[in-house]
């Protein structure tokens, strides 16, 4: 390639970044106001990336659990996305999976992981596959993760990517979420990662009692939802204005 092309596909390889429009909130700032150091081109270079990641864009923003934190420091996310990709897979956005998809932004997937509360013992559902990227860090903290994505290739990357890296603590089948899985209910929490008009009945009925759902909810404006279910009653609290992908229906109740 001479010099021209590959400046112009750099150029349109950066505008497609930067008109990426899911899973991405309106960001607080970075507290420190401290610029991202470079990377050393050393070996290890996705670790340290991965390093920075949960220091400048989850800690420095407000993200305090240590279990999340652990979590998304050990998760490979350049693993999760395709190869033309990796180089930009710490970087404090969402990236495209195929399938008009996106892997949610780091800070998104921290957020939503630490507003659902996860312990150790807890079961989890996801809605959402996608790459399997979410997934991982749930399953990095939670006993088990059930997850369910609509569209069965990229089920099946996910599950390809899950088992290579040895996660056997996660369960991935092809289906509609907004029907939740039944089988495995009642899920201690539930994150779901792609936008519905309305918050699901199922799920809210799959939902243990002081369980939480962390649920981003609008069509083209959005907002994170935690929804906290008690012995009485279900709470909803409106939390960050996000834009994930719709949610998708092949059937509407
Ligand atoms: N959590 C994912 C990213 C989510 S992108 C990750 O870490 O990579 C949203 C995903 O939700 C897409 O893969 C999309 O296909 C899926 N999706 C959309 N509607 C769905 C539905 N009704 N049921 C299950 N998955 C759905």
């Amino acid at each position: 390639m001479n010099f021209g092309l590959a400046s112009i596909a750099l150029l349109l390889c950066c505008i497609l970044l930067m008109s990426l429009p899911s899973c991405a909130a309106e960001l607080p700032p970075n507290s420190s106001g401290l610029q991202r150091p470079k990377s050393s081109p050393a070996m290890k270079q996705f670790e340290l990336e991965r390093r920075e990641m949960v220091d400048y864009q989850l800690r420095d923003r407000g993200i305090q659990d240590e279990r999340v934190l652990t979590a998304m420091s050990k998760v490979p996310r350049h693993q999760f996305v395709g190869l033309s990709w990796r180089d930009f897979a710490y970087s404090d956005r969402p990236l495209p999976i195929g399938h008009q998809q996106t892997i949610s932004q780091p800070y998104i997937v921290a957020y939503m992981t630490e507003a659902a509360k996860i312990s150790t013992e807890d079961k989890v559902l996801e809605i959402g596959t996608g790459c399997g990227y979410q997934a991982a860090v749930l399953g990095e903290i939670a006993k088990q993760v059930y997850s369910i994505e609509i569209i069965p290739q990229l089920a099946a990357r996910a599950r390809q990517t899950l088992s290579q890296l040895g996660y056997e603590n996660i369960e991935v089948k092809t289906g509609d979420g907004y029907q939740g899985w039944s089988e495995h209910a009642p899920y201690d929490a539930i994150i779901v990662t792609a936008a519905p008009k309305h918050i699901p009945q199922p799920l809210i009925d799959q939902l243990a009692t002081n369980g939480k759902m962390v649920i981003p909810v609008g069509t083209w404006y959005q907002d994170i939802v935690v929804l906290t279910k008690t012995q009485e009653r279900v709470v909803k609290k409106k939390t960050i204005p996000v834009r994930f992908v719709p949610m998708i229906r092949k059937s509407r109740p």
